[in-house]
């Protein structure tokens, strides 16, 4: 059970705090709805927003190159295969798959490469149980970073890449205004996180920027091997618009108040909580102190009433005593 001391030190610390007032922070961005997307059946089908650059059917999305298309898929020929439509930031998903009959090692065993905005390759390579160097294995950035592990399937099952693309952007003399970022899921597993590119892919150059536009066409790569590829869709990104309508603010018991001036009148809040405190903690220690004195009184009153109902028993007692004693 709780003291009537505490009772009303706690009603009291209530009554000091006040009633609890209402606090929301706004940004003060108006954001428009983000558009609806239906996803596809599965993660790897297109979503209602994509572009459906190969459904298994034809490569008309294309241009250049002499690639069969055959059961569902399309076989790495002769030339590169280019798409006739150009993309920015994107989202783009390919699957595929490197010769069931292994043929050649290192650079010479199902390579291909997609080639993003025409110049920065994803690296396609059957990297199972295939050494060649670490910056040109499957889902490297050519020459430019190795995947952080190696998540291929066997030749012969299909890959998925899942690339998401921000392209480079260039100031008006040329120079980089910011470098091209990708990120790379390949088979679900995440093998490149926000790798900044230090320039297109190249076999022979050390790769740096040279200015071009905000879009450019994907390629494949035709390396002499035979890959598979089937199920290649893309998005393009597009960032959530907002308009500002007023700067950031805190709604706090139906009033507008600053960021600034809330955050004074928390820590000034903060700071009368702490005063608060140790008044409350003086009171109880000043209370506790004088009940002590209260009950050590008492008990000693009652010790020396004790002493003297003994000592008078005893005195009884002798008297008693003497009177029996035969004389
Ligand atoms: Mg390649």
């Amino acid at each position: 059970m709780k003291s009537p001391l505490s009772v009303a030190l706690l009603a009291l610390t209530a009554l000091l705090a006040g009633p609890a007032v209402a606090q929301d922070y706004k940004s003060g961005i108006e954001w428009q709805e983000p558009p609806v997307v239906t996803p596809g059946p599965t993660n790897s089908e297109p979503p209602s927003d994509a572009v459906v650059l190969f459904d298994g059917t034809d490569m008309s999305a294309f241009t250049g190159g002499k690639w069969e298309v055959k059961e569902g898929a399309v076989y790495s020929g002769k030339g590169y295969v280019t798409t006739k439509q150009e993309f920015g930031d994107m989202q783009l998903h390919v699957e595929w798959s490197a010769p069931t009959v292994v043929k050649g090692n290192g650079q010479g065993r199902g390579n291909s490469g997609v080639y993003i905005m025409g110049k920065y390759e994803v690296q396609v390579l059957d990297s199972y149980d295939n050494p060649t160097y670490f910056d040109g294995q499957a889902a490297s950035i050519y020459k430019q970073t190795p995947p952080m592990v190696n998540a291929m399937r066997k030749p012969g099952e299909w890959n998925t890449y899942d690339i998401f693309w921000t392209a480079p952007r260039f100031k008006v003399n040329g120079d980089v205004e910011t470098p091209a970022y990708v990120t790379v899921v390949h088979n679900g597993i995440l093998v490149l996180n926000h790798f900044e590119l230090m320039g297109p892919s190249s076999y022979t150059d050390a790769p740096h920027y040279k200015v071009h536009g905000p879009t450019g066409p994907i390629s494949f790569q035709d390396h002499g091997n035979p890959v598979r590829f089937r199920n290649i869709w893309v998005r393009e990104l597009h960032p959530p618009v907002g308009r500002r309508v007023s700067p950031p603010y805190v709604m706090s018991g139906g009033k507008k108040m600053s960021v600034a001036d809330y955050t004074a009148q928390k820590e000034r809040q903060k700071k009368d909580k702490a005063l608060q405190r140790e008044k409350e903690a003086a009171v109880k220690a000043a209370v506790k102190a004088a009940l002590q004195e209260f009950e050590a009184k008492q008990a000693a009153k009652q010790a020396a009433a004790d002493a003297a109902a003994a000592a008078a028993a005893e005195a009884a007692d002798k008297a008693e005593a003497a009177a029996d004693k035969p004389k």
